[in-house]
């Protein structure tokens, strides 16, 4: 029994099988070729195995004008942030009157991954993306930092998958929207929270998730994997924190973890549906938005990730965002609690900076058991001793 029907009502899959594959291969060999970004791998890979769906392709004109204006396809379903795959001025006249093109990684001898076949070739207005994606044009800012760098013009069209991109890393736990939904029903939950993460999880976090699993059936942890920033924790180190967590301190067959293979936009509020959106397409039910959700730096305000949900009619989305505050301990309530349920000061809570507690690692000091679970506490510190 399904869950949650993805948007659009089909659950997309471009990945060819069967005898298709020697006859796609045989042709992408004489096809024009375009490395793909790491960034734009990433949706390769979401597109192929319907974690974008409806979408079956890199977006054209028409759905990246409307995104950027309303947040929804031109057929009108929700969509905040557009799907492109760039090109400099150069590689689209290199791909001329093309109507397919092969799509590899960025290795010399990288194999087709894909073949794109081209419905249009469009230029990209920088500046209206970044304001619409974004809410500035700050090159300061990651994501308006990654938009600058890609190319002047967009290739769309739909796709036909012949590989995923290569992985060495995290092999069992890249389940696909498919499998995730398998895997749902199997261990027959009909509600299902999903948590986005790109940080080690700290006792506020586990918190969120465990209040949530109160009410929902079961919880998927979908931790980021792809690009991110470099000052971000690596992925390989917060996997091992989230293994540690569940080993400790979660019920098995309530929770699992599952990751997510998107690069990272940082667009807030923008991201923040998106990510909604791609979490339905995964079977979740539910999605925990906490405080600035998806944010970097003072780009966004505190509720602006949670607000934007009432500008879609209700139902619209499906998905429902479960709208969290920030969570301490407190030592009077002696429990986690957060501004909703506990009266007192500040003065009770035990609450860290970032900055403090990546100081407190770094010198290899365990923050407060009330903070962070001394398992993760101690890989953490490991991790800041390998890379110091
Ligand atoms: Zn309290």
């Amino acid at each position: 029994m399904p869950t949650i029907d993805p948007p659009g009502g089909t659950l997309v899959d471009l990945r060819v099988d069967g005898s298709a594959v020697d006859a796609l291969r045989g042709e992408a060999r004489h096809l024009p070729k375009l490395a793909v970004s790491d960034r734009e791998l990433s949706d390769l890979e979401l597109l192929a195995v319907g974690a974008l769906s409806p979408l079956t392709g890199f977006q054209g004109e028409a759905d990246y004008h409307s995104v950027l204006e309303t947040m929804h396809l031109s057929d009108g379903l929700a969509w905040s942030i557009p799907v492109t795959l760039s090109v400099d001025e150069d590689g689209a006249h290199r791909l001329g009157g093309a109507d397919a093109v092969a799509l590899t990684g960025s290795g010399s001898e990288a194999e087709p991954l894909a073949v794109l076949r081209i419905a249009e070739i469009f230029k990209r207005d920088r500046a209206k993306e970044a304001q619409a994606v974004f809410g500035t044009e700050d090159d300061a800012h990651p994501g308006v930092q990654a938009l600058q760098q890609a190319g002047d013009r967009c290739v769309a069209g739909t796709l036909e998958v012949l590989d995923l991109p290569p992985h060495d890393d995290f092999l069992e736990y890249r389940l696909t929207p498919s499998q995730t939904r398998a895997e749902f029903e199997r261990r027959g939950w009909r509600t299902v929270v999903g948590f986005q993460t790109r940080n080690p999880i700290h006792r506020a976090h586990e918190y969120l998730q465990k209040c949530a699993l109160e009410i929902v059936d079961g919880l998927l942890v979908h931790p980021l994997v792809g690009a991110t920033k470099a000052d971000d924790v690596p992925p390989d180190v917060r996997m091992r924190c989230y293994e540690a967590l569940f080993a400790g301190y979660y019920p098995k067959d309530r929770a699992m973890v599952s990751v997510f293979p998107a690069a990272m936009r940082y667009a807030g509020p923008k991201e923040a549906i998106w990510h909604a959106i791609c979490r339905k397409n995964y079977g979740c039910t539910h999605l925990i938005v906490g405080r600035d959700h998806a944010g970097v730096g003072d780009y966004y305000g505190t509720y602006e990730a949670q607000e934007i949900f009432e500008r879609f009619e209700p139902g619209e989305l499906g998905i429902t965002p479960l709208r969290f505050e920030h969570s301490f301990w407190c030592n009077r309530c002696e429990g986690m609690a957060s501004p909703k349920t506990c009266p007192h000061s500040e003065e009770d809570r035990v609450s860290l900076s970032g900055t403090k507690v990546r100081e407190m690692l770094r010198e290899g000091e365990r923050p407060p058991r009330e903070f962070s679970r001394p398992e993760v506490a101690d890989i953490l510190i490991e991790a800041m001793r390998g890379g110091a």
